[in-house]
């Protein structure tokens, strides 16, 4: 497997980080996972957009050009048809200082790539979830290497048996650790609103777009957790769990306990674009 750091392609076991960069000990620097269906980067546009204005929100400039170049090596050198592929940049290589490094310094950037299937048993079979205090900083909108707490929130979900945390402000819900809620009441979807609570999910922005070409109503505006429980149906997206149906939320019920039929029309939807 090939792997790209700060500027070479290399056999995945050549490859050695350099401890100075800033994203090992401060964890400076934003990501982004793109699936590849069939040798196609999906969504491709989207998530470099996406990485450049992460990264603009933090102050580093990137060359939008430059990381789709890298991408495209990626997925051409490592020849695998569906994967999903990793890409960081972080602030760059400097001694350990939380000032920014001086000028000059170039941000620097790592990906490699997975071999992944469509998770096909959890799209028709639904998984657990649990709430959980959302206690992250005030900034979700930002996909940053800082994710120490969605690493101790979802293994949190998975001690309790369930696959995901589904995360909430004063009982509000924003998202998962990292996935987008949805939630079905009367035939109308509803989604957090796109703001610095949550991550605007490109897999969120498809599923709206998919759920309006199918006249199905949108409602992009919060919900409680007392409101996704009552829901009719509820499902998780993401680039690598796609439309997820939720079947339990603190082992409370949703709807008949599995899979919904507003549910299995997106995930159709989905699977026709792809
Ligand atoms: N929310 C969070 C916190 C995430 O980490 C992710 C993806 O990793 C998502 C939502 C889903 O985003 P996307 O659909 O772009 O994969």
């Amino acid at each position: 497997k090939i792997s790209y750091y700060n500027g070479e392609f290399l056999d995945d076991d050549k490859i050695s980080v350099n401890y100075n960069d800033r994203a090992v000990y401060f964890g400076d620097g934003v990501y982004e996972v793109v699936r590849i269906y069939d040798n196609e980067i999906f969504t491709f546009e989207e998530h470099l957009d996406r990485l450049v204005q992460s990264a603009k929100e933090i102050r580093i400039d990137i060359d939008k050009e430059e990381i789709r170049e890298i991408m495209i090596q990626m997925k051409d050198k490592n020849k695998l048809p569906n994967a999903a592929l990793y890409i960081q940049v972080s602030r760059g290589i400097e001694g350990r200082t939380h000032l920014f490094p001086e000028k000059g310094v170039q941000p620097v950037v790592l990906s490699f790539i997975n071999k992944v299937d469509r998770p096909i048993d959890a799209m028709r079979d639904g998984v657990k979830a649990v709430t959980r205090d959302d206690y992250r900083w005030l900034k979700c909108h930002i996909k940053s290497l800082n994710l120490l707490s969605n690493t101790l929130l979802k293994q949190e979900a998975k001690d309790s048996g369930a696959t995901e945390a589904i995360l909430h402000r004063d009982g509000v819900v924003t998202e998962g650790t990292s996935t987008n809620v949805f939630a079905i009441r009367d035939g109308v979807l509803h989604t957090h609103e796109a703001n610095n609570f949550v991550l605007n999910g490109i897999t969120r922005q498809y599923v709206i777009k998919l759920a309006k070409s199918l006249d199905i109503p949108v409602k992009e505006k919060a919900f409680t957790v007392d409101f996704l429980k009552e829901a009719d149906e509820v499902f998780i997206t993401s680039t690598t769990q796609e439309i997820t149906p939720v079947i339990s939320v603190d082992d409370e019920k949703i709807g008949d306990g599995v899979s919904g039929e507003i549910t299995r029309k997106l995930q159709k939807a989905f699977e026709a674009g792809i």
